[in-house]
């Protein structure tokens, strides 16, 4: 064949595939569609065999589409209770005032199609406190984020189960299925703000604060490799001891805003590893680490579902690399590669329905990849309170991932470490930690 027959063939084949999946995504829309009642503990629900994990990835096109960019501001009601998005991190696209205090809200993506991941972030306030009803509601999608409050825009905990209501419950055992249409909150407003967040809210400010608090240590240091559509930076942290080191492990985290979960287990496995403990300090005399802890700072900051602001989900553009994002990734893998680093280990941070490991297959990556395996044997034994399951991947070409991308271009061992929604966050932590620990250990061996 020639190139041009190649090339037609691969793109009827993608576009193929892209029709099954649009086919398999409105049958299961369908099929949730009807509901019954149930608990309000089915948003958090999750099956005792643990999460099985998703298809695989359909190969979609990452040149830039178009993207809705929310209205910012201030709906006011009455002339005393206020609602605001204009922050960052907010996604709040439309309010109606139903009358008796009741609030619908309307939650859309940046555009589609698009993960069912529903991001929403909201203030609300009022000259008048009591207590209001507030229906959230979401484009194509269903509730799947358990509210949180804060009233600091900093500290969030989970609204009390006894303020939500379900609204048309999900019929499905787990994933998307199982979560309520709708669900409505009774909220205690008063003069001061009330946050209320899909999830803790980690913005590019706030998460610049997390690498400046980290970089007084003198071993620390952040540069930028980069900068997003929107010219936001794009950070690396670099963790290095001994100006010799040509061995380093790579840590990526939050291609997609809402996982602010697995944000926080990146968080604290990467403290662990700059900490103070002998092992952490052996290790960084051995060891470089390079991190990137927000990979899609534009999708942060404007409370974007999963895309960045080319409308694009980044972890489908590491074999393309049509966004600034990866390819300041790229670029900086190349040129530490091009100083003759070894990279040793690769982990990409995410959240899913609940904590799940996809590493690559070792009949792919025979001895190399071993390591990601002991890794994980090594946690699962220290953590046996969490049954967590573990499924490899054999297909890594087209690369489109950034663990195929890691292994294929950089002959790394690397993992897609994922962190469910509702997972505590105290386990989150200990869970980051004992990563961290047992990573140390293996390589030092
Ligand atoms: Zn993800």
């Amino acid at each position: 064949m020639t190139a041009y027959d190649i090339s037609d063939f691969i793109k009827d084949y993608r576009q193929s595939l892209l029709r099954v999946f649009m086919a398999f995504l409105f049958l299961s829309l369908c099929i949730s569609c009807k509901n019954t009642a149930k608990s309000v503990e089915k948003i958090v629900d999750t099956k005792s065999t643990g999460y099985q994990g998703q298809a695989p990835s359909p190969v979609v096109p990452t040149t830039n589409r178009p993207v809705q960019k929310q209205w910012k501001g201030v709906w006011t009601f009455n002339n005393e209770t206020f609602f605001s998005n204009d922050f960052d991190g907010a996604r709040l696209n439309g309010i109606a005032e139903d009358g008796n205090d009741h609030y619908t809200i309307w939650i859309t993506a940046e555009n589609t199609p698009i993960n069912v991941s529903p991001w929403y972030a909201f203030k609300v306030w009022t000259e008048n406190p009591r207590e209001i009803t507030v229906k959230l509601s979401y484009q194509d999608s269903r509730s799947r984020y358990y509210p949180k409050i804060s009233r600091d825009g900093l500290n969030f905990k989970k609204l009390d189960s006894a303020q939500i209501e379900i609204l048309n419950p999900g019929e499905g055992d787990f994933g998307i299925n199982a979560a309520p249409e709708f669900v409505e909150l009774k909220l205690q407003i008063g003069k001061e703000p009330l946050w209320i967040s899909a999830q803790e809210l980690y913005t590019s400010k706030r998460v610049r604060g997390w690498i400046d608090s980290l970089s007084v240590k003198r071993f620390v240091s952040n540069y930028e490799i980069g900068r997003s559509s929107e010219k936001r930076p794009m950070h690396l942290m670099e963790i290095k001891e001994d100006a010799t080191t040509k061995k380093a492990v790579m840590i990526i985290s939050r291609q997609h805003p809402p996982e602010v979960t697995g944000f926080l287990a990146m968080k604290s496995f990467i403290e662990t590893l700059s900490g103070e403990s002998p092992e952490a300090i052996a290790f960084r005399e051995e060891f470089d680490v390079f991190v990137v802890p927000l990979m899609n700072p534009d999708g942060v900051d404007n409370g974007h579902w999963r895309h960045n602001m080319g409308g694009i989900d980044l972890n489908r553009d590491w074999e393309n690399f049509n966004q600034p994002e990866t390819q300041s990734v790229q670029n900086f893998l190349n040129k530490k590669s091009a100083e003759g680093y070894e990279f040793v280990f690769g982990a990409d941070f995410h959240s899913t329905w609940d904590d799940i490991y996809y590493p690559i297959d070792s009949t792919v990556t025979g001895e190399k990849g071993q390591i990601v395996f002991d890794w994980i044997d090594g946690i699962s034994n220290r953590l046996p309170q969490k049954q967590t399951n573990i499924k490899p991947s054999t297909t890594i070409h087209p690369t489109m991932v950034s663990r195929n991308y890691f292994y294929v271009n950089h002959n790394m061992p690397a993992i897609v470490f994922e962190l469910g929604d509702n997972t505590p966050r105290d386990f989150l932590k200990e869970k980051g930690k004992v990563a961290a620990e047992e990573l140390m250990k293996l390589l030092m061996n």
